[in-house]
């Protein structure tokens, strides 16, 4: 129970700051990563239990038609933290681990979550893994949060006695970053369990630590992304499947159900199940050769401008506004976390800087009908394809310079029948919103994981030029 002096103190800081008469939700996004559409629980998933995950799906929304802004971590994460498509301010690749360059990363042009949430009196944390900039002006702490514990890059082994890189700047490129000592704000410090568990282990410490101030916690696993790591613990929970990859993957699904489980007891034993919003989704989908996920009957993986590149699994739980048991089948897409929150926060949002999400309260309590989306956006600039979901149609160009092949993923979730004969109006109508859509946007500002060898030959060009 909240302390009523707290609530008096909170009430009186809200009233300096011309917030009053708000008592501010809680605010927890989970995000996995590289979990696809079809393993969890919820979506239908048979062999690994997710029932702590299913949970914030029952006793809130389940969204069947989720989408992310991009197909792989980076740029996806990016869009979530931003609340604005990441090609618009050309994060675009995923980054490479350079902590020595202050562009590889989300600019400081943008604002974050948790900078617009500072405004409004809320405390942020960010747990597990960043992958939004390894440079020091790029850290958690310079981004609008107060509480880090977690590593910058895009991965991370698992084992603790696997992480012998003491100082993270040291790691000279992306697979020593997987080595590092994991961060607690700044400072180096030991795992010392499986690095899930240590993640669960700090989110729960979070919450616990900030019972009385509103808060925004952002639980981001980097499960159950490759390598493909599980301690018996959570393995002797499959015997029965056979493939050892997919057991291992099971394994680590399951470890990560136990933390959302374990931050869903946190809330009830501070009395803040009702009045905290908890979403859950991943980053993109299942690459299904790297970590044995299975997208089910989704066409293609992570990386794919498919429905199995980037339609997540995706629910919330908010049950001071929010009736349990709903399943919400129109597109909605990641960006919408930053404008619900927004909204339900009435944290500041510069002109300069729209936001390209949407408020889904409204939806999903029942206030507005209809789609909040006239349509969801996907560019890979170096490849050159394109999709657009927009109402029932999905408009797809997965090769460079090809027509556009159309879709209804509501009937047809594997795009195996292409439409685009059939209705030309609509490909037509897609086509040019989608053109008036990559106007908007720019090129991508740093050369990503694919371009290291380029990069790496740009840095020693650079170094020769300003030599003595
Ligand atoms: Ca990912």
């Amino acid at each position: 129970m909240k302390h009523p002096f707290s609530r008096c103190l909170l009430g009186l800081c809200l009233l300096a700051l011309g917030l009053e008469g708000a008592e501010r939700p809680n605010l927890i996004v989970i995000l996995a990563d590289d979990l696809c559409y079809a393993d969890v629980g919820f979506n239908g998933c048979e062999d690994i239990p997710t029932p702590h995950i299913d949970r914030i799906a029952a006793e809130g929304v389940r969204f069947s038609s989720a989408y992310v802004t991009y197909p792989v971590c980076g740029p996806s994460r990016a869009g979530l933290i931003t609340g604005r498509y990441p090609q618009r301010f050309g994060f675009e690749r995923n980054p490479q681990y350079r902590p020595g360059d202050p562009q590889m990363g989300v600019p400081l042009s943008e604002e974050t979550l948790a900078d617009v949430l500072k405004k409004v009196g809320y405390t942020s944390g960010v747990v597990g893994k960043w992958h939004l900039g390894a440079h020091a002006s790029l850290h958690p702490l310079e981004r609008g949060f107060d509480f880090f514990f977690g590593h910058l890059g895009g991965g991370h082994r698992y084992l603790p006695e696997e992480l012998v890189i003491r100082r993270s700047e040291e790691a000279e490129d992306e697979w020593q970053s997987y080595r590092t000592w994991i961060l607690r704000d700044h400072e180096p410090v030991a795992a010392t369990q499986y690095l899930t568990d240590e993640f669960s282990d700090a989110a729960v410490e979070f919450i616990h630590a900030h019972p009385e101030s509103p808060f925004f916690l952002f639980l981001s696993y980097n499960a159950p992304h490759a390598p493909l790591q599980a301690t018996e613990r959570y393995l002797a929970r499959f015997p029965e499947i056979e493939n050892p990859r997919r057991r291992t993957y099971a394994a680590m699904v399951s470890a990560v159900d136990d933390g959302v489980g374990r931050v869903l007891e946190a809330l009830r034993e501070l009395d803040l199940e009702e009045d905290t919003l908890v979403v859950f989704l991943s980053d993109n989908g299942g690459p299904e050769a790297a970590n044995a996920s299975d997208n089910g009957p989704l066409r293609g993986g992570k990386g794919d401008v498919w429905e199995g590149g980037f339609r997540v699994p995706m629910a919330l739980r908010y049950p001071a506004a929010v009736k349990a048991g709903k399943t919400f089948s129109a597109p909605v897409s990641a960006l919408d976390i930053f404008a619900t929150i927004a909204a339900l926060s009435d944290a500041p949002i510069a002109p300069a800087r729209p936001l390209d999400g949407v408020n889904l309260l409204p939806f999903l309590t029942g206030d507005h009908a209809g789609s909040p989306h006239e349509a969801i956006y996907l560019r890979k600039f170096d490849q050159q394809q394109f999709a657009l979901r927009g109402g029932d149609f999905k408009l797809v160009i997965p090769e460079r310079g090809t027509a556009p092949k159309l879709f209804r993923p509501d009937q047809d979730l594997g795009e195996t029948r292409d439409l685009a004969a059939a209705h030309p109006a609509v490909v037509s109508d897609l086509q040019t919103r989608l053109d008036a859509w990559t106007a908007e946007l720019i090129d991508p500002v740093f050369l990503g994981l694919m371009y290291r060898r380029e990069a790496a030959i740009n840095e020693k060009k650079k170094k020769q030029n300003t030599a003595p």
